[in-house]
């Protein structure tokens, strides 16, 4: 069962207001939450096929950071889901623009890249970054060369169906401008996606991965939270793990999965640490992104896993999920969240 901050709030409130003499113990008790055995692997919910890949790997000895990285290979090599890898919606130029980062808790190693073209595979890059050179961060051009010296293989990542989402795209730019609307039916999707995923094994150890498109239709050479470590995702051997998915410029400002971590770490559970950056990414956000009833323009993510088993997806809003794998099974969870969907301001 989850509860948005404020049921939580209110059910503490009647729960203890006689015992507290009507003084409501700011989040004096925790939430339910969720708690699994060891092993356990949580991703947004798009990896739902990646958490059950990751488990099996894990189960069979693998290390955790590799089993989550073969997880979300399979959305970025997806031609179909468009937030990731291959077949990811392009930027402004039509151009496939890759992000991802990586983190390993035993050995206290991070990887990450940004801009990167025609590699469907960031993790992967991310983490050759990781394992072979003295850096932690590479970017664009560069960030592809050392990808093919490391033998990675070049392809054309823009599928024809983004290639037509981005043409419909422009088309709908500007009425004013000289591109042509040919489809006066078809939305046109702004959207975000990304993958992230966290694995604690039987051993207590933790390990976090996210890869992205990035935001659809970005300015060429934007970077997102997913590759900054500390926003996109972030582990601690001691603690757990924490990622996010959702508008990477809300998401940095707070340092996002740096925090979550670090509220665990002071006690937290991993649902309430989620809570409270979601709150922190409102407190940030500036007024033109929020509706008249100051509730974002925006959807946010994240996703927390104790190294004790204990994880959580939270939203800003009401109706989000997450996918997680123990030994029941892989199976898609509700979020909590801060708001009610009814709170959702129009655009
Ligand atoms: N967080 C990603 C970014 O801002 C996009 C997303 O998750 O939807 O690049």
């Amino acid at each position: 069962m989850t509860f948005s901050r404020r049921e939580f709030l209110t059910s503490t409130a009647t729960a203890t207001a006689g015992a507290a003499l009507g003084s409501v113990p700011a989040l004096a008790a925790e939430a339910p939450g969720h708690k699994a055995a060891l092993p356990v692997v949580i991703a947004s919910s798009n990896g739902i096929r990646g958490v059950k890949v990751a488990w099996d790997r894990i189960v069979a000895g693998e290390d955790t950071l590799d089993a989550i990285i073969a997880g979300v290979n399979i959305q970025e090599l997806d031609p179909d889901d468009q937030s990731v890898g291959l077949g990811g919606l392009p930027n402004a130029d039509g151009v496939v623009q890759l992000d991802a980062s990586c983190m390993h808790g035993p050995t206290r190693r991070a990887g990450s890249v940004g801009c990167l073209e025609d590699i469907a595979t960031p993790s992967l890059v991310a983490k050759a970054i990781m394992d072979y050179t003295d850096h932690i961060m590479l970017v664009g051009d560069d960030a592809r060369k050392f990808a093919i010296q490391m033998g990675f293989k070049t392809q054309n990542l823009l599928t024809e169906k983004s290639r037509q989402d981005w043409l419909r795209w422009k088309a709908r730019l500007n009425p004013g401008d000289a591109w042509l609307n040919h489809d006066d039916d078809v939305k046109i999707k702004f959207t975000t996606g990304t993958i992230n995923m966290n694995a604690v094994n039987a051993g207590g150890d933790v390990s976090s991965v996210t890869t992205t498109s990035g935001m659809a239709w970005k300015v060429p050479g934007r970077v997102g939270d997913s590759p900054i470590i500390g926003a996109g995702q972030y582990c601690d051997n001691t603690v757990g793990a924490a990622g996010s998915t959702g508008r990477g410029e809300a998401n940095i400002k707070v340092c996002g999965a740096f925090l979550a971590v670090e509220q665990m770490r002071m006690g937290k559970s991993p649902e309430q640490a989620l809570l409270h950056v979601v709150e922190r990414v409102i407190a940030m956000t500036e007024k033109r992104l929020l509706g008249d009833n100051g509730r974002p323009l925006f959807d946010l993510d994240f996703y927390a896993i104790h190294k004790d088993g204990r994880f959580a997806g939270v939203s800003c809003y009401e109706g989000g999920t997450f996918a997680v794998c123990d030994s029941a099974g892989p199976r898609v969870m509700t979020s909590a969240y801060l708001y009610k969907a009814s709170e959702r301001p129009r655009r």
